[in-house]
């Protein structure tokens, strides 16, 4: 698997630095309060459990699974909604934590869905910002690294389902999706 990639962009221990200031960050912006704090699947859930052991307050947890690649390496423009949250989100503080903000559409279907159900506040936090992707004005409010615009696998993020155990974000080699 570490053969098909053409370069580590983020070490393991450049990604816990990261989680470890967003936490603060986060710790401080919702201080006396109870987010719900709200996972994208399947990308975020490393970058999920890692920051929620750095917040330093009470929290709680959902996920909700939303697709828009399809498994291959372009956004389909679509997004579908796969899984919902089962959280009352009517009057509460919501943090959406994305594993990357690649043309924004994701974020954006998001933040619509959540502002409609009546959210007291919706923030975004994303350990991967791409922002010459960016076709849908979505902004985050909490951001790991801003990335160029490449396609990148490891610590949750995909190619056809595989490399997210990877414990690191790396490049993928271009023949190995150019020659599937
Ligand atoms: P957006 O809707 O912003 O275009 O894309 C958001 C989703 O596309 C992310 O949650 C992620 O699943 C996927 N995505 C965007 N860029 C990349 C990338 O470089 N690598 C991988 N593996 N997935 C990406």
């Amino acid at each position: 698997m570490n053969n098909d990639i053409l370069k580590v962009l983020y070490s393991k221990d450049e990604i816990d630095t990261a989680c470890q200031r967003l936490g603060k960050e986060i710790s401080q912006a919702y201080a006396g309060k109870v987010p719900v704090v709200i996972g994208v699947l399947k990308g975020a859930i490393f970058f999920m459990t890692d920051i929620a052991r750095h917040v330093d307050g009470y929290m709680q947890i959902d996920f909700v699974d939303v697709s828009s690649y399809h498994g291959g390496t372009s956004s389909s423009g679509t997004v579908e909604l796969l899984q919902d949250i089962n959280t009352d989100i009517s009057g509460r503080d919501v943090l959406i934590v994305e594993d990357i903000v690649d043309t924004g559409r994701t974020l954006r279907f998001l933040l619509d869905l959540f502002d409609k159900r009546g959210a007291n506040s919706v923030k975004v936090c994303t350990l991967l910002d791409k922002p010459a992707a960016r076709i849908v004005g979505a902004d985050s409010d909490f951001i790991g690294f801003s990335v160029p615009n490449e396609f990148l696998v490891g610590y949750g993020l995909d190619y056809d389902e595989k490399y997210r155990n990877l414990p690191y974000i790396g490049v993928l080699k271009p023949e190995i999706y150019t020659n599937n």
